[in-house]
């Protein structure tokens, strides 16, 4: 066991989707780190501010009574999004409908629900809704729209997507993991106040600057989430609607104090501070003769060699690729103009 082993620092990390946590909300995860939020009955207070997560994670998509819970990430809140779908609809052969830049926790969840996935191509990064709706049928139980892109941060049209899917009695669910605390201060229409959406996925552990693990998932309504719902005989509670049992009440602690103290105020100034810092890095990359895509939300993607990512790797830059291959930089949080500043004169020196 090395005792003194470090983590890595965030000094040169581009490619990360998680972030420094605001110092709130580390000291919130540290005292709150022997709770389980999977026992409400035991744990009463890490409970309570799990109801406070969930009602501050309604205000920001618009939603008044929210219904939800604090999850371990993006994956299980996609995860629990398709299974209430799945639970609810009434065919022996579902299918779930998604753009093709879905988040591959789409393939794990269509894979664990027994589901057929069907992707439809995008256009211009956006999800094409014509395609979309090609592959809608009476067995579809979920259309998925993503606001804000893992490998490209853009948004897909969300109302007309929430459309399709209750044209067919399906559920829309909008995967807003990365870009749903960016997106407030942005006029994108992603959010239940924006269409007709029913169930949500945000993390307050990428954006939300809270401690992993602290993923959200949203629910229109309580009715919902009873979809999910097993009987649990040996808690004080009598059931249980996560999928895990055991849960991290730091990350619930975390979250609660990260959005206390920067919302709205703090987030929006950290959008601004992102996407001003994406917009100078996609004109220098520009300047430079490189195609580039977006940003739409803070991240940048440029059709950099992969060769040249692997150098900038050995120079410690923590860089990654889409799939087409293109050069991919999150402007996270902890990402400052002086770092980019110093990132595009390593790019120059090659
Ligand atoms: C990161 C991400 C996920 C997965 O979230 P985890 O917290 O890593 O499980 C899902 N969807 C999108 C759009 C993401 O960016």
């Amino acid at each position: 066991m090395r005792q003194r082993a470090e983590p890595q620092d965030f000094e040169r990390v581009l490619s990360s989707m998680c972030t420094v946590p605001h110092p709130v909300a580390r000291q919130a995860a540290e005292r709150f780190l022997a709770t389980n939020p999977g026992d409400p009955g035991t744990y009463e207070t890490v409970a309570e501010l799990e109801d406070e997560a969930v009602d501050a994670l309604g205000e920001l998509t618009g939603l008044t009574d929210p219904a939800g819970y604090v999850a371990s990430g993006g994956t299980e809140a996609n995860i629990q999004a398709l299974r209430i779908a799945r639970n609810r609809a009434d065919t022996d052969d579902p299918n779930v409908v998604a753009p093709v830049h879905a988040h591959f926790s789409f393939t794990k969840a269509a894979d664990v629900l027994d589901l057929e996935l069907r992707t439809a191509p995008a256009t211009d990064y956006r999800a094409n809704t014509d395609a979309v709706a090609e592959l809608i049928d009476d067995d579809t139980v979920c259309v998925v729209g993503v606001a804000g892109s893992t490998e490209y941060g853009f948004v897909d049209p969300i109302p007309a997507i929430a459309e399709l899917a209750h044209d067919v009695d399906a559920l829309c669910h909008v995967d807003a993991a990365w870009g749903g605390f960016y997106l407030p201060f942005t006029d994108h229409s992603w959010h239940f106040g924006h269409a007709a959406v029913d169930t949500m996925t945000i993390d307050p552990h990428k954006v939300g600057q809270a401690a992993v693990p602290a993923g959200g998932l949203l629910a229109r309504d309580d009715s919902l989430l009873d979809d999910l719902a097993v009987e649990t005989p040996y808690l004080e509670s009598t059931s249980q609607l996560t999928l895990t049992g055991t849960r991290s009440g730091a990350g619930v602690a975390s979250a609660v104090a990260a959005m206390d103290e920067l919302w709205p105020a703090g987030y929006r100034e950290q959008y601004d501070r992102s996407m001003d810092n994406a917009e100078w890095l996609a004109d220098q990359l520009r300047a430079r003769g490189h195609d580039v895509v977006g940003p739409e939300l803070p991240l940048v993607a440029a059709d950099l060699s992969v060769p040249m990512t692997d150098e900038l790797r050995e120079r410690g830059w923590r860089v990654s690729k889409t799939g087409a291959g293109e050069m991919r930089v999150v402007c996270m949080p902890h990402v400052t103009r002086s770092m980019l500043r110093s990132f595009v004169a390593d790019l120059d020196w090659y």
